[in-house]
């Protein structure tokens, strides 16, 4: 028999974590795998359509941690989606990138919601050789 599947998730209608069943996939026409799931709360009987990725990850993080190995590693002249899981080896941290801006210079940055920083912005598609002219060099004090 089927499998039934339970999460805890938080209900838009009872407006906290509830204990929700799997009742569905949502068919997205590829061949990848449906990317939304419909569960429906055991309290107030509401269906919900739930991302997969919100499923590895809570708000409120409680425990539950983005996987490292699903994460490009970031490097500022590379270019990313919104979406994409990254991780940040000199900050040590993970993150999703949440939008995408093109500031005043040209440059195009990201915003990244860190698990542990909480939201940053980085640049990305720098070449990396014109990496100095973006670096602000500090002056050193005698
Ligand atoms: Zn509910």
């Amino acid at each position: 028999m089927a499998k039934t599947k339970y999460i805890m998730y938080e209900c838009a209608y009872c407006h906290k974590p509830t204990k929700m069943e799997l009742v569905g996939e949502m068919q997205n026409g590829t061949e990848e795998p449906a990317q939304k799931l419909w569960y429906r709360c055991t309290r107030c009987k509401h269906s919900a359509l739930v991302e997969r990725q919100a499923l590895s990850k809570t708000k409120n993080g409680d425990g539950t941690r983005i996987d490292r190995g699903a994460c490009t590693v970031y490097a500022k002249d590379q270019v990313f989606k919104v979406g994409q899981l990254i991780y940040h080896s000199e900050w040590d941290d993970v993150g999703k990138v949440v939008a995408k801006q093109k500031t005043s210079d040209g440059t195009q940055a990201i915003t990244v919601s860190f698990e542990k920083l909480g939201e940053r912005k980085l640049i990305e598609n720098v070449p990396l050789a014109e990496e100095h002219e973006t670096v602000q060099e500090v002056p050193t004090q005698v």
